[in-house]
């Protein structure tokens, strides 16, 4: 977990193939179904142009589709979910329904000014209709609103490894591996 521009997909991939499970990002499951025309991806671009989230029980519905698969079976890193509270209870659902559960929820702390700079930096890079100065905003708005506060429920179970976001790509991976096997 950690607000947009913290790293989160570029560190998933690095933990997944270092723990060999699977890397499940809604975010990149939404623009493969833009990509694609689907319906779904069609509905969620609307809100992710906007940078707004997807209403819960799309979303919901995706996660859950995908972690039927055989792949999960030993493990599975989640990027970008849960992000709300509702997300939270239908995970928790899910997983006891499969007798899983979440071992370790990563927050990456960084700094918010050093955030804006990155995201605007990605919009220019990799051309992502919601990187604009105004959606960047409105994304850490909605960040702060909705997805903080859930980082409490995960400390309250104590799951949370907080590790600082900001530094070289491979400097926080090694913290990200070092906190999940300490
Ligand atoms: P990301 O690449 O994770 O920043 O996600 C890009 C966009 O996809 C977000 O700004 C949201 O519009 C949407 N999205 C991704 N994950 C979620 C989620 N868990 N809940 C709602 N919307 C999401």
């Amino acid at each position: 977990m950690g607000p947009p521009g913290a790293g989160k997909g570029t560190q998933a991939k690095f933990i997944s193939e270092k723990f060999s499970v699977p890397h499940i990002s809604t975010g990149d499951i939404f623009r493969e179904n833009l990509k694609k025309q689907t319906p779904i991806g069609l509905e969620a671009k609307s809100y992710m142009d906007r940078g707004e989230y997807v209403p819960d029980d799309v979303t919901n519905r995706i996660v859950a589709d995908r972690l039927t698969w055989d792949d999960t079976k030993n493990g599975f890193l989640l990027d970008g979910y849960p992000r709300t509270l509702d997300q939270v209870k239908f995970l928790d659902n899910t997983l006891s329904e499969k007798n899983q559960s979440i071992d370790r929820v990563i927050e990456l702390v960084a700094d918010l000014n050093t955030l804006v700079a990155r995201l605007l930096n990605r919009a220019k890079e990799q051309n992502r209709a919601d990187d604009t100065e105004e959606v960047i905003t409105k994304r850490l708005e909605v960040y702060q609103a909705e997805t903080a506060p859930i980082i409490e429920t995960y400390k309250k179970r104590n799951l949370v490894i907080q590790v600082d976001g900001l530094g070289e790509i491979g400097t926080v991976a090694r913290r990200i591996i070092t906190a999940i096997e300490s």
